[in-house]
Order: structure tokens, then sequence, then C-alpha cells
């Protein structure tokens, strides 16, 4: 089996859990103790759930995007209260310097989705989010709804930006993100067959940018809505967005949450999804021997990843 450097640690860690997890919270079917020594992977992966596994070093996951990253995501599905915070339409030449302080006072990674026409205007600010570690990735030149666009329009679109942030900080970006996350099945396949990026969607939206805006709704939307794995979008072109922002990372700081980029993120819910057994098929058969239901944390692919006006 092909692992990436980081993967024997996670998995040597992810053994002991299972040793724990086996000893401590005895499943109803769990190995007779004669077997204990010999856990094989396969049984390992039937006893756990995400919530059994370690946390991995978290600088260390990759920012590059692994082997077996989707075509699409809106979350993740990862051990640990870890997210992803991404900031759309940016950059902005007040707005992201002063949210760029926020974040390196309290140590967190972000993604950043740039408009390439803004990117172009302003590759100072760019430079900036690349030399503190944070993440960019693609937008479009000019927030262009894709759907509404012929093939070689959204290619044009998104190798312009492509190459004004690689022009702006030196870092190809490996990721894009449809404005509005309007994008057909048919574009996201196009756009990861020329330029290798997945679709990045969310799945927790404050809705900063609608009118009345207040930083008051951002910190309760984005508190109100997180969970293990989510992807945050926000926008950083609003002022009340980034007044927002302290209260509310310190807030999710305090509950636990722990920061990642985009691809990191993506990298570690790889990781788990190599560890766990895959998402249960249809119907489970049930047998008499089966004395009681297994807890399923399912938390399927979301559905409602297409259109968002
Ligand atoms: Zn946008």
């Amino acid at each position: 089996m092909m692992q990436s450097p980081v993967v024997p640690s996670f998995a040597a860690l992810l053994l002991g859990a299972v040793m724990t997890c086996a000893q401590d919270n005895k499943p109803a079917e769990s190995l007779p103790p004669k077997d204990k020594e010999a856990v094989s992977e396969e049984t390992v992966k039937r006893a756990l759930t995400v919530d059994d596994l370690p946390v991995p070093d978290l600088a260390a996951l990759p920012r590059t995007l692994p082997p077996e990253a989707k075509l699409s995501y809106s979350q993740t599905h990862v051990p640990g209260k870890v997210i992803a915070y991404t900031f759309d339409d940016g950059p902005h030449p007040q707005n992201t310097p002063r949210l760029l302080d926020m974040l390196k006072e309290r140590g967190i990674k972000a993604t950043f989705f740039l408009i390439g026409k803004s990117a172009a205007t302003w590759p100072d600010v760019v430079k900036r989010i690349v030399a503190e570690g944070h993440e960019v990735a693609n937008h479009t030149w000019d927030h262009a709804q894709l759907t509404h666009m012929k093939e070689s329009s959204v290619l044009q679109e998104l190798q312009s930006t492509h190459d004004a942030i690689v022009k702006a900080c030196g870092v190809a970006p490996i990721l894009y993100r449809p404005p509005y996350g309007a994008v057909t099945m048919s574009q996201k396949k196009m756009i990861h067959e020329h330029l290798g990026y997945p679709t990045i969607l969310w799945d927790v939206d404050p809705e900063d940018w609608k009118a009345p805006r207040s930083a008051e709704k951002v910190h309760d939307e984005v508190i109100a809505q997180t969970r293990a794995g989510s992807i945050i979008l926000c926008h950083d072109i609003h002022p009340t967005t980034v007044d927002a922002m302290p209260r509310t990372l310190d807030e999710l700081k305090a509950r636990g949450f722990q920061f990642v980029t985009v691809t990191q993120l993506i990298n570690l819910d790889a990781q788990t999804a190599k560890l766990l057994p895959p998402p249960a098929p249809k119907e489970p058969k049930k047998t008499e021997t089966e004395t009681s239901p297994k807890p399923e944390e399912k938390k399927a692919e979301p559905a409602k990843e297409e259109a968002k006006p």
C-alpha cells in the first residue's frame, strides 16, 4: 500500500488507539482476547470510527494534493476538531492586511481564494499572504459565474488567474472555488483535467456578503455552523467580516478547533479514509448474530453541492 511519509506515524498512533479502544469500549462483537495480538488491519477498520483516531501532527500535513484527492469538497471527514477557514474575493488593499494581522497574532493558517484581477492589482498583499504561511487559491479573474460560460472561457478565467497569482507571489495555486458555488459536474471534470484543481465548496456560510452586514451575524453563524472537518466561507473584502474575526477566531479556538489550510484538510481527509471502513453500502446485511446496531457515523457526501445563487 502506498503511503505518504506522514502516514506511518499516524498509523502507529492509530494502532495504539485501536488497542485502547478494544480494551475500553468493548464493542458488541469484539475479538476474543486471544486474538488481540493479531489485530489485522481489516479488523481494526471494522472496529473504528473517526472519533477513535488520534489527531496527527497538523503542521506536518502536506501542502500538496494527495493522489486520492476527490473531485470536489464541501466538508471533510477528519479526526479531531480540525477545520479550514477560507476567505474569498480578495485580495483587498486594506481589509486583507488587517485580517492577516489577526491571523498572525493567533497563529492561524487560512486559505485565500483570490480574484485574478485583484491579485494583479495588489501583488504585495498576495506576497504577504504566502509569506505568512497561508494558502492561495483560484477564484476566477473577475468573479464570473462559470455555469453561464463555454469551456474555453471557463479555462481562460482560471488560467489567467493562475498566472496572475504565480506572477504576484511565485506560488502556483492547486485549488479553485467557483464564484457563487455555481459549477456543473462536467465543468468540474473539465477543470480538473486541464488544471488539476479539485473544486472547493463549503459547509459553513454566514452569508457575510448579504445586507444588512454585521460582525455579530458573521460571528454567530460561524460559531453555530462549524463542525469538525468544516470548510468555512467568508469574504475578506467586507470590513464587517474582518471586524468579526477576532471574536470568532478566539471562540473557535476556545471550543477546541484547530486550523489548517484546505489542502492540508484534504490530506487529513484522505489519510482518514485509508484508516476507516468505506461508507456503509445501501443496506447492511442483517444476520441473527448481529445483536446490537453499530453506531454508524454516516456523514454522507453533501448533496447540495451544485448551485448556490
Ligand atoms: Zn466569491
